[in-house]
């Protein structure tokens, strides 16, 4: 039990090892966990960084937060990270950490602006321990969902896709007589019935 508390407690950050060490004292702003090997906020983020409501009250940069503000990947790339290290995809390579997730804990990010710092918000509530419902970051929003639902849901848009509907009709879910003639009314029906969340929209991303 002891040990799954302390699993369930570990930031984001901390499951890769950081390439940084500075020399600060204190706690970190972003993962709140205490560092004696710190870099100084000011010094750690850009003039265009505006996420400071997502911070602690703190000066300080643990190294493994700094990794992520320094390394841009993490910003302008898809990433899975599992067993300590992080690794950056393509939009197409996401689906396969979806598929068969590693082994947890792990966490997934997909990004379409590909300039946000989601991993902040994922930080806590973006880290799986599940290989069945699974939490994805996309951009700044976290995506749950069942593993399997999630499959059944891109198989449907990607069935949509393959008949001639543009991602960009079943984005705003504004499919026209045409499109219905493509794809008939039982698989419009059913994109119909999951087609209200962000779990949707994630899978016409990816799909
Ligand atoms: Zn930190």
């Amino acid at each position: 039990m002891k040990t799954y508390l302390v699993e369930r407690t570990v930031p984001l950050t901390h499951l890769v090892p950081s390439p940084y060490k500075g020399e600060l004292e204190g706690r970190c702003a972003f993962c709140f966990c205490e560092t004696s090997k710190g870099f100084p906020l000011k010094k750690s983020v850009s003039e265009a960084f505006t996420d400071y409501s997502e911070l602690h009250g703190s000066q300080v940069v643990c190294p493994h937060c700094y990794y992520f503000l320094k390394e841009p990947k993490f910003r302008k790339s898809c990433w899975a990270i599992s067993q300590n290290t992080a690794v950056f995809l393509k939009k197409s390579e996401v689906v396969k950490y979806i598929e068969g997730p590693p082994q947890p804990p792990y966490a997934v990010y997909v990004t379409k602006t590909f300039k946000k710092h989601g991993w902040i918000r994922m930080m806590f509530r973006g880290v799986n321990y599940s290989r069945e419902r699974i939490v994805v970051g996309y951009d700044t929003e976290l995506v749950w969902f069942p593993r399997t639902w999630f499959l059944e849901v891109l198989e449907l848009v990607r069935t949509a896709v393959a008949k001639g509907v543009s991602k960009k009709r079943l984005y705003s879910r504004t499919l026209t007589p045409r499109d219905l003639e493509k794809i008939g009314l039982d698989l419009y029906e059913s994109l119909k019935s999951i087609w209200g969340g962000l779990d949707y929209e994630l899978a016409v991303y990816l799909a």
